[in-house]
C-alpha cells in the first residue's frame, strides 16, 4: 500500500503550510533568481482557498444581497479577465505601490507577454470602460457592478488571503457630491441588510495639489527629530517614497508620532471642502453613521477627495477588519489612456464579511430547502423514479432524492435529516400497480395514491 498522503483540515483556511518542500534553484520567467520549492503532496497553495459545499450558501447569500442592492441602484453586472497585462497594475497604482512590488502575482507567458493575475478589481474595469467607449453610451453615468477573485501575495492570516473576493461598484461620468452620497449608502445598505452593524470612516486627500502642498507640510513635521524619532524604519521608507502612506501606517510609534501632525482636512482647497461638506450633509440626512478619519488615505496613489471604508462598529479597527473600502479617482481614466472623466467606486470583502457573519452567529435564510423526497425500492422502480423526478423538476416542485442507495431505511433517514414534508416512495408494487406511497413526515401516515394523480395530491398537501 502506497504511503498515505497527509490530510489537511477544513479549517486551516490559510492553505498548505510551509517546510514541506524541497528546494532548488532556478530564474523565475521574470529572469529573477528563486528557490524552485518542489511540494512532497498535492495540496492547496498558501493562502488560497476552497469553499466547500456547507461553505458556498453563505457566499450566495452575501453575494445575491450585495448584487440585488447595487442593481436596484442601477449597476450593471460587468466581468472582465482575471489575467491582464501587467503594465496595466503598473500604471494604475503606481510601479512603487506595494500591490506592484510585494503583492502582484506576475509572469512572462509563453508569448512572451507579461501578465499578472489581478490584484485589484478597479483598473480592469476602467480599462475595460475605455476599451469599449462606454462613455459613448447613451445612458450615463455608466454604474458598473463586479464580483470576482483577486490575488495578491501577502502574508496569509485570518481575514487576509491570497486569493479572495470582492463585489465592486465603479460610476464613470460622475462629479457630483451626491454621487460619492450614494455609493457610501449602497455599502452600508448591504452590510445592514446582511444584519451588520456598519459603520463608514471617511476622509477627504483633496485633489493633485491639495495632496502634494499636504504631503511637503507632513515632511517638513518629520523633520522635527522629537517626531522622526519615532517613525518605524518601515514608515521612513515611506516618508520618502510616498509621505501620504505614513498616516495609515498600522506600528503604534508611528500613530504616537502623527498626533501633532497637521492634517489633510485642514489643507484642501474651497471647492474640494465644498464638495465633502455636501457628501456629509447627504449622509446625515440618511442617518448613515459616519467617523471622520484624519488618517484614511487608502493605499493607492489614484484616490482623491473623498475616501472611506467600511467596519462592524464592535471590529477592533485593525488592519484585517475592514469590510469593504472605496473613494474617487478622478484622474484615473484619463491616466490610463482614456477622456477626463470623474469616477469613483468601492469594493467590499466578501470574505471578511461572510467571517462577520458567522462571528456574530447571523443566521442565513436555507433556500431551495425540498418539500419531497423521493424514495425508490428495486431497479424498474429506480429508472421510473429517475423519469419522475425530473418530471417534478420541470414542473417546479422542490424535491430531494439519493438513487444511489437502495436501502429504503436509509433514504427515509435521509428525508427526516432534509426536513421535508412529503416522502414519495416508489417500488416493485407500485410499478405493477400503477400507485405511489405518501408518507406525510410529520404525522407518519402513509397513504397510496393512483400515479396520475399525484400531483393534484401534491399540490393539495403543499398548498402553503
Ligand atoms: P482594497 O481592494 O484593498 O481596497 O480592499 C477592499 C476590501 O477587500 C477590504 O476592505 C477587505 O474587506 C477586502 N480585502 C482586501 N485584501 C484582502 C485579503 N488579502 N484577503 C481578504 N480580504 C481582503
Amino acid at each position: 500500500m502506497g504511503r498515505k498522503p497527509k490530510q489537511y483540515s477544513a479549517n486551516s483556511q490559510f492553505g498548505a503550510s510551509k517546510g514541506k518542500k524541497d528546494s532548488i534553484g532556478a530564474k523565475n520567467s521574470l529572469g529573477k533568481e528563486v528557490k524552485i520549492r518542489q511540494p512532497k503532496e498535492i495540496a492547496r497553495l498558501r493562502g488560497m482557498r476552497d469553499i466547500l459545499p456547507d461553505e458556498y450558501k453563505y457566499w450566495e447569500y452575501v453575494i445575491n444581497i450585495a448584487e440585488n442592492i447595487c442593481k436596484y441602484y442601477g449597476f450593471m453586472k460587468t466581468d472582465v479577465p482575471v489575467l491582464e497585462q501587467m503594465s496595466m497594475y503598473e500604471r494604475s497604482s503606481g510601479k512603487q505601490s506595494d500591490v506592484v512590488t510585494k503583492e502582484m502575482y506576475n509572469f512572462i507567458d509563453k508569448d512572451g507577454d507579461k501578465v499578472a493575475l489581478r490584484p485589484e478589481g478597479t483598473p480592469g474595469l476602467v480599462r475595460s470602460y475605455i476599451e469599449h467607449g462606454l462613455f459613448n453610451l447613451p445612458s450615463q453615468p455608466v454604474r458598473m457592478l463586479w464580483t470576482g477573485n483577486l490575488f495578491r501575495r501577502d502574508k496569509p492570516q485570518s481575514g487576509r488571503y491570497r486569493q479572495f473576493t470582492q463585489t465592486s461598484v465603479e460610476m464613470f461620468g460622475e462629479a457630483s457630491p451626491a454621487a460619492d452620497a450614494q455609493i457610501i449608502i449602497i455599502g452600508y445598505l448591504i452590510l445592514k441588510e446582511l444584519g451588520i452593524d456598519a459603520q463608514v470612516h471617511v476622509n477627504n486627500i483633496g485633489d493633485g495639489s491639495d495632496r502634494e502642498n499636504y504631503a511637503k507640510k507632513l515632511v517638513d513635521y518629520f523633520k522635527d527629530r522629537k517626531n522622526r524619532s519615532l517613525l518605524s524604519p518601515d514608515d521612513k521608507k515611506k516618508l520618502l517614497k510616498n509621505p501620504l502612506r505614513v498616516l495609515d501606517s498600522k506600528d503604534e510609534n508611528t500613530q504616537k508620532a502623527l498626533v501633532g501632525a497637521p492634517q489633510i482636512i485642514d489643507n484642501i482647497c474651497d471647492e474640494v471642502r465644498d464638495h465633502f461638506v455636501k457628501v456629509l450633509e447627504y449622509l446625515d440626512e440618511l442617518d448613515i453613521p459616519y467617523i471622520l478619519d484624519p488618517f484614511l488615505v487608502r493605499g493607492l496613489d489614484y484616490y482623491n477627495r473623498t475616501v472611506f471604508e467600511f467596519f462592524s462598529a464592535d471590529s477592533s479597527g485593525n488592519a484585517q477588519s475592514a469590510l469593504g473600502g472605496g473613494g474617487r479617482y478622478d484622474s484615473l481614466v484619463e491616466f490610463m489612456g482614456g477622456r477626463p472623466t470623474p469616477a469613483l467606486g468601492w469594493a467590499l470583502g466578501i470574505d471578511r464579511i461572510i467571517l462577520k457573519l458567522k462571528e456574530n452567529d447571523i443566521c442565513i435564510p436555507v433556500v431551495n430547502k425540498p418539500d419531497i423526497f423521493l424514495a425508490q425500492l428495486g431497479d424498474a422502480a429506480k429508472r421510473k423514479a429517475m423519469i419522475f423526478f425530473e418530471e417534478l423538476r420541470t414542473r417546479g416542485y422542490q424535491a430531494a432524492q439519493n438513487f444511489s442507495k437502495d436501502n429504503l431505511k436509509l433514504q427515509l433517514e435521509q428525508a427526516n435529516k432534509l426536513d421535508v414534508k412529503l416522502t414519495l416512495i416508489m417500488g416493485q408494487k407500485e410499478i405493477m400497480d400503477g400507485t405511489i406511497l405518501m408518507r406525510d413526515m410529520e404525522s407518519g401516515m402513509q397513504e397510496v395514491f393512483d400515479f396520475k394523480k399525484i400531483y393534484e395530491e401534491l399540490d393539495k398537501r403543499l398548498k402553503n
